[in-house]
């Protein structure tokens, strides 16, 4: 037995993580479902086959992988996982460790913690697509603290590093919290990406903007307080064209925006907690509106399209960004937050912007500030740490304007317009829940509080 760990699944993530592996130094065994990808994959493992070592049984996986074993699983979410550790248990000794690494939902890995499977368990999110598995992703452990210390030599080695070099690797606590963060990480992705599409939004069809000048613009904003991996990549995207004929790439693209479910999770979560994180609930209702295609179509035929024009200046444009970007990751913390005191796991909002800062998908230079900001006050919500809050005054009313001037143009800026009725609403010390609390005790005698503190059972409503 030669390897140092096992991994099994060579899709797109599991090849480009065991190859970041390999390359490492750290010898890894593979097994793949079907034998002929694991052939190919050694096949074109190059100068790093000499520290793969493919096997075609799960037995041989096993016999390949030095003890106590650790093994990865990068396969789908569900049923596959079930499957994979039920078929590993009896090959594997108690002292084992099978790490799941896919997009599990964390409910998922709660239950397979507290299952007491027969070999130790960790739950792992993965996050930075493909690149990022290859060259280093941004990595969220959960599950038995000793078991991921035993591990992290290799995952600390596989991770990205941050500009100081700190890898982006870290325990986040019991069961599934790992999963839990990779899933908040996911829905916060859905936020960022949705509020950059309605801010492109507003340039292509409120201000006729080509798509070769929203490159530039996007471009410029990279090399500012937006700089990310988000932001760069809209830039590209936005200057790349149709090999079949030259128009801008965006222009023939299908308005119709996939999802495999992990924005939904977070929001669905999100409504259990009662933590409100309407920028991404906003985010995922968008590409759900976005799958609507031919109903759109209809209603547009019906009652016509936006009116155009709606010409805003770009430096408050990009401060309407900073400011929703704030205001979806002060909700995305809070969340954190909630999670946190509700499963009792003591998550760590700075190691978690920390985690975020490279490798992965939401990777921007603002989360090493709110890592600053949230290490100096971890338990306020971010919009109160000082460096925000500064941020946040200075460009708030970017976004104001910006989201009025659309709406009354009828450009949709949903998740920008959700972080702005968050801050409206959360800046409001007597809101209009005395209303709702009325009305509960009119129809349903649920009583109510009263501001003098005296107490009041039922109101005078009459009959
Ligand atoms: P792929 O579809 O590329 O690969 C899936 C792999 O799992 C294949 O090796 C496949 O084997 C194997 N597999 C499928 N079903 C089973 C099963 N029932 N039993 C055993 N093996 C099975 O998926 P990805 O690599 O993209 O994703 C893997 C995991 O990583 C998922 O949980 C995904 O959500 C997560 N993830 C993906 C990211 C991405 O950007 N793609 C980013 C972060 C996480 P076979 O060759 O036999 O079909």
């Amino acid at each position: 037995a030669d390897a140092e760990i096992g991994l099994i699944g060579l899709g797109t993530m599991g090849s480009a993580l065991a190859l970041n592996i390999a390359e490492k130094g750290f010898p890894v065994a593979v097994f793949n479902r079907t034998a002929q990808v694991t052939r190919d994959f050694h096949r074109e493992s190059g100068e790093l086959a000499s520290r793969v070592i493919p096997t075609e049984s799960l037995e041989d996986l096993v016999a390949a992988i030095k003890p106590p074993r650790a093994i990865i699983l990068m396969v789908p979410a569900g049923d596959p996982v079930d499957q994979q550790i039920k078929a590993l248990a009896p090959l594997l000794a108690p002292e084992d460790l099978v790490i799941d690494a896919g997009n599990a939902n964390f409910h998922d890995t709660n239950r397979r913690a507290n299952a007491k499977l027969p070999v130790r368990f960790l739950g792992m999110g993965v996050s930075g697509g493909e690149d990022g598995a290859r060259h280093g992703p941004s990595i969220m452990g959960g599950g038995n603290r000793a078991d991921w210390d035993r591990i992290s030599p290799i995952l600390t080695a596989i991770a990205a590093k941050a500009e100081d070099g700190t890898p982006c690797a870290t325990w986040m606590g019991e069961q599934g919290a790992g999963h839990f963060v990779k899933a908040v990480h996911n829905g916060i992705e859905y936020a960022d990406m949705q509020m950059i599409a309605e801010i492109y939004g507003l340039m292509r069809d409120g201000m006729s903007l080509p798509a070769l000048r929203i490159a530039e613009i996007f471009e410029g904003w990279n090399e500012g307080p937006l700089q990310s991996y988000l932001i760069e990549i809209s830039g590209k995207v936005a200057r790349a064209s149709d090999p079949h004929g030259g128009q801008p790439m965006l222009d023939v693209i299908l308005d119709r925006a996939g999802q495999k479910g992990t924005g939904r999770w977070t929001a669905i979560e999100a409504q259990h907690l009662a933590a409100p994180i309407p920028v991404i609930e906003a985010a995922v209702m968008a590409r759900n509106i976005s799958a609507r295609l031919d109903e759109r179509k209809e209603i547009q035929d019906r009652f016509g399209p936006a009116p155009q024009p709606c010409i805003i200046e770009e430096p408050i444009l990009e401060r309407a960004l900073i400011a929703g970007k704030i205001l979806c990751y002060a909700q995305g913390f809070a969340m954190i937050s909630a999670a946190s005191e509700k499963f009792g796991w003591s998550l760590p909002l700075p190691e978690i912007a920390r985690v975020w800062r490279a490798g992965c998908i939401i990777r921007s230079s603002m989360l090493n500030d709110m890592a600053e900001a949230l290490t100096e006050h971890p338990d306020r919500n971010l919009i109160m740490a000082p460096a925000f809050a500064t941020r946040l005054e200075d460009s708030l009313p970017a976004l104001r304007q910006v989201v009025v001037e659309a709406t009354r143009q009828g450009h949709p800026l949903p998740a920008l317009a959700q972080g702005l009725i968050w801050f409206d609403m959360m800046r409001t010390g007597r809101g209009t829940a005395n209303m709702i609390q009325a009305q509960r005790d009119f129809f349903g005698a649920h009583g109510f509080e009263r501001l003098d503190g005296r107490n009041e059972p039922h109101g005078p409503w009459g009959s």
